[in-house]
C-alpha cells in the first residue's frame, strides 16, 4: 500500500471511528440518566455495560490517536518507517493495519 492509498484508507477509518465515538457518547449519557430509575440488579448490569463501553472508548481513542499520527507521518514523508528502529514496516503488515507505528519485531515488545 503506498502512502496515498494509506492516507485514503486512514481518513475513511478515522471518519468512521469519530462517528462511532459520537454516538457512543450519546449512549453513555443515556445509561447515566436511566440508573436512577432501575433496580439494584439491573443497575449492576448497567454498570458492567458502562465498564465495557468505557474500555471500548479507550481502545477507540487509542486507534484514533494512532491514525492521526500515521497521517502526520504521511505528510512528513515518513510513512511506513518503524517508529522504534526506523526500518520499513512490511507491506503486508501495513495492509492489515495502515496505522501501525511499528515493524513486527518492535511491535512484539511494546
Ligand atoms: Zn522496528
Amino acid at each position: 500500500m503506498n502512502a496515498k492509498a494509506a492516507q485514503a484508507a486512514l481518513l475513511a477509518e478515522l471518519e468512521q471511528l469519530l462517528d462511532v465515538a459520537e454516538s457512543a457518547q450519546d449512549a453513555a449519557g443515556t445509561v447515566e440518566l436511566d440508573q436512577t430509575r432501575v433496580g439494584r440488579l439491573s443497575r449492576m448490569d448497567a454498570m458492567q455495560a458502562q465498564q465495557i463501553s468505557k474500555e471500548a472508548n479507550r481502545r477507540r481513542q487509542l486507534k484514533i490517536t494512532r491514525i492521526r499520527q500515521a497521517l502526520v507521518r504521511i505528510e512528513h514523508g515518513e510513512y511506513g518507517e518503524c517508529l522504534e528502529c526506523g526500518e520499513m514496516i512490511s507491506a503486508g503488515r501495513l495492509e492489515v493495519d495502515p496505522s501501525t507505528p511499528w515493524c513486527i519485531k518492535c511491535a512484539d515488545h511494546q
